[in-house]
């Protein structure tokens, strides 16, 4: 039987990237998806790129938005029964913060409102659902840049390196009622949010630097990280809960 058999996944930043290549993958699992993101163009386009006889359905919603995360869970409870899978995903950098620090105080609030708050809310409303599911697990996409100094800012790096702590705590809170939590921190993926890199590396001929922070000199592929994501969201890691594993070809290893 399929890992995600007769199971839901909800997936925030759905629209792009990280989040559709995951959505693919469980999908392509036996998984009924709830896919969000404040992209509704990237949502429909994900959800054309689906299984056929997949059950999903897109909710364009902020993930800072704290009544349209409750009313979106409310939603995703009465369409689907409940979820047992959370992948918060969804995440930003600020425009032209790429190797600098940021000292802009609507910037940082920007980024953790989106990054940590997002998540956190989308914990909080669907917390029942995934303790009532009985295989509740939760993943949140965090970043190499969360666990040294990233090349996103310093804004970006702080806000990811919060989310690896909310993930443990989180994994404290629901320890006891079977739920898992745990994070994946991707180095370099070609992706929306890292183009202006690769734009930037390929126009000025260095597309060999885009990988040598990593060990495997190479950058990373969004499918890498979501094979990953449905390892730690699936039963075959049901005794891991509370860890980050860097999904980065080496990148944070020395
Ligand atoms: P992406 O830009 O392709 O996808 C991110 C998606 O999140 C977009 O569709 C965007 O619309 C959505 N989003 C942003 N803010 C939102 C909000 N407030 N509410 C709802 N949706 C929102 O980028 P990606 O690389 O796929 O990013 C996915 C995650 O991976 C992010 O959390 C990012 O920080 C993390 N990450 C990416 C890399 C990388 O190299 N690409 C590395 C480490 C971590």
């Amino acid at each position: 039987e399929p890992r995600f058999a007769n199971m839901t996944a909800l997936i925030t930043g759905a629209g792009s990237g990280i989040g559709r290549a995951t959505a693919i993958r469980l999908a392509d699992e036996g998984a009924a998806l709830a896919l969000v993101d404040l992209n509704e163009t990237g949502l429909e386009e994900t959800a054309s790129m689906l299984p056929e006889g997949c059950r999903a359905r897109i909710y364009v919603v902020d993930v800072a938005d704290e009544k349209a995360v409750e009313t979106c869970a409310v939603d995703v409870e009465n369409t689907f029964g409940g979820i047992s899978v959370l992948c918060n995903n969804a995440g930003m950098i600020c425009e032209g913060s790429w190797g600098r620090s940021q000292e802009d105080f609507a910037d940082w609030r920007k980024v953790y409102e989106v990054n940590v708050l997002g998540a956190m809310l989308f914990t909080k409303y669907t917390r029942e659902q995934l303790k009532a599911s009985g295989v509740g697990s939760i993943v949140n996409t965090a970043s190499v840049a969360g666990i040294r100094a990233g090349a996103g800012g310093n804004a970006y790096s702080a806000s990811k390196a919060a989310l690896i702590n909310f993930t443990k705590t989180s994994a404290c809170d629901f320890g006891e009622h079977g739920v898992r939590v745990n994070a994946v921190c991707p180095g370099l993926i070609e992706t929306g949010m890292t183009k202006p890199v690769f734009d930037y590396a390929r126009h000025a001929g260095k597309e060999e630097k885009l990988g040598s922070r990593a060990e495997l000199r190479r950058h990373g592929d969004p499918t890498e990280v979501a094979a990953t994501i449905a390892f730690l969201a699936s039963k075959d890691a049901s005794f891991i809960t509370g860890q980050a594993l860097a999904v980065d070809g080496g990148n944070t290893s020395s």
